[in-house]
């Protein structure tokens, strides 16, 4: 035999050797695989541990561990798993940025929410909004959120975005719903109207008895807001508008429709007009067949010569800037905190489901691969949820720009897309399932990529900020 060959044969021997010593005698094979089996005995028979899915080798060496080398007792079972989280708002104490009436209103939709989760799935299978939610709502007396006066609980901004973080934390549909009412109506009055106006529509608006919704986007001009075909002509008394809008959501619904049109009796400034329902020419139906956001629903609305009384033309919304782009940086960075419930909700059911599904004898979550995911997941919700509470409070100051708002809801739209979709892959084939949903959160959150501007706009919308050159064209 080579002398090779016979050295392999020596070491093979050494580590058939047994791994036991007892003082500086090491065990034969034999003997230790006889105290092995004395120990296993002994400790079967007091059921002293419960171990599952384990072969014999493991659960010796677990009962051995401390004895035996660092690499043996590696593959050890824990004790069942106890993560140190509770939810991704609580993860960096969001809550120090409201008040004690912020948080009570913000855990009492929580509350309200975890109680009816099964009550959702029929509207959500049906596509329409549940009275008993807009009940819910109108009794907790939150709609108005920050507005000044007229019924309006006066919550500041932050705790009003918190609410809508709430609602999108479960269904982005139902924080589209509060948010349709509010950042794309109420607060829209509120900037837009005289104070005859405000006195006139608010306080129906602000106790839900009343509803609004805002129609900008058209069938043929999304993107493109300023190229609208939709015109207010002059006459005695008022005006008459014409075209159609695509999009707005609770359209079906609305008492008053807020419609962006192109005065061409004014220079063919972009204005705001405020049509009753009733208004003779005005129609709205329900876009069918949406997958995503299926709660609240979104409509086309006609308008053939419907006439608007002078008085509802927004008395202060007289051009494009004046009007129209003020609105929308507001409604940017409140409907973001939707979309950032979403990435929370789909988060937290794939950590909840990582922590109690078992592959391989342990939890999924005790797997470095799951927790890569979890980790880079709750990473990037942290710091969009920073940026976006960053963003708000620079807002409410008088200092963030629109290029600032538009780069954080095109930013969060996309990690958005990322986090729910790596939230959907943990829970497996079960993750296409309704009731574990992130898969919904996944499919809203594509929606959320295209609403109030595309995800390309708003890149547009900070680009141009950012490098003085407008690249729209
Ligand atoms: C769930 C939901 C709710 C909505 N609610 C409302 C509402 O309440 N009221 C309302 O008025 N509207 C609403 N909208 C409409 C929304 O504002 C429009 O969908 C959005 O402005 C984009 O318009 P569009 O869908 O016509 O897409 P288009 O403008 O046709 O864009 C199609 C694609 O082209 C890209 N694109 C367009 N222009 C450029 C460019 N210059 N450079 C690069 N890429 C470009 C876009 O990014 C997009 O990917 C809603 C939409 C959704 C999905």
């Amino acid at each position: 035999m080579p002398g090779s060959q016979r050295g392999e044969c020596l070491e093979n021997k050494k580590v058939s050797r047994g791994r036991l010593r007892i003082g500086s005698i090491r065990l034969n094979r034999f003997t230790e695989e006889f105290i092995l089996i004395l120990i296993y005995i002994y400790f079967k028979s007091l059921r002293a541990y419960k171990i599952v899915s384990m072969n014999r080798s493991d659960h010796l060496l677990t009962l051995l561990g401390s004895h035996l080398s660092p690499q043996a007792t590696a593959a050890a079972p824990k004790k069942a798993p106890k993560g140190n989280f509770k939810s991704c708002w609580d993860h960096f104490n969001m809550n120090e940025f409201l008040t004690p009436r912020g948080q009570e209103k913000k855990d009492e939709i929580e509350k309200f929410i975890k109680a009816n989760q099964l009550n959702f799935v029929e509207y959500i299978e049906k596509a329409t909004l549940p009275k008993f939610f807009v009940d819910k709502m109108k009794e907790m007396k939150i709609c108005g959120m920050q507005t000044k006066g007229y019924g309006s609980p006066e919550f500041t901004i932050i705790e009003a975005c918190s609410m809508f973080y709430e609602l999108g934390r479960f269904d982005m549909g139902l924080g589209l719903f509060l948010f349709l009412q509010n950042g794309l109506g109420i607060q829209v009055y509120d900037a837009c109207c005289s104070e005859e106006q405000k006195a006139r529509f608010l306080p129906d608006l602000i106790a839900l008895n009343k509803f609004t919704c805002f129609g900008l986007t058209e069938p043929d001009n999304g993107s493109d807001a300023t190229g609208m075909i939709t015109t207010a002509k002059k006459v005695d008394g008022g005006y008459v508008l014409n075209g159609r809008k695509r999009w707005p959501g609770n359209a079906v619904m609305a008492d008053l429709t807020i419609v962006w049109a192109k005065n061409i009796s004014d220079g063919n400034k972009i204005q705001g007009f405020v049509v009753e329902k009733g208004s003779k020419g005005h129609s709205a139906t329900p876009i069918p067949n949406k997958i995503a956001t299926r709660m609240v629903q979104n409509g086309n609305i006609e308008l053939n010569d419907v006439f608007v009384p002078e008085q509802n033309r927004f008395a202060k919304a007289d051009s494009f800037e004046t009007g129209l782009n003020k609105c929308l940086m507001e409604s940017r960075l409140t409907i973001t905190f939707i979309f950032m419930g979403a990435m929370a909700g789909a988060f937290e059911a794939a950590y909840e489901y990582a922590m109690k599904r078992v592959q391989f004898g342990k939890p999924i979550a005790g797997f470095q691969l799951t927790q890569e995911k979890l980790v880079r997941m709750l990473g990037e919700i942290e710091s969009c949820l920073t940026l976006l509470v960053r963003c708000v409070l620079e807002y409410q100051a008088g200092k963030a720009t629109m290029g600032q708002i538009a780069m954080t809801k095109a930013h969060i739209s996309r990690v958005g897309r990322d986090v729910t979709r790596t939230a959907r892959e943990i829970q497996g084939a079960n993750g296409i399932l309704w009731e574990n949903i992130a898969l919904k959160h996944m499919i809203d959150m594509e929606a959320s990529h295209t609403g109030e501007g595309t995800y390309d706009v708003n890149v547009l919308v900070s680009g141009r900020e950012l490098t003085g050159l407008a690249a729209f064209k």
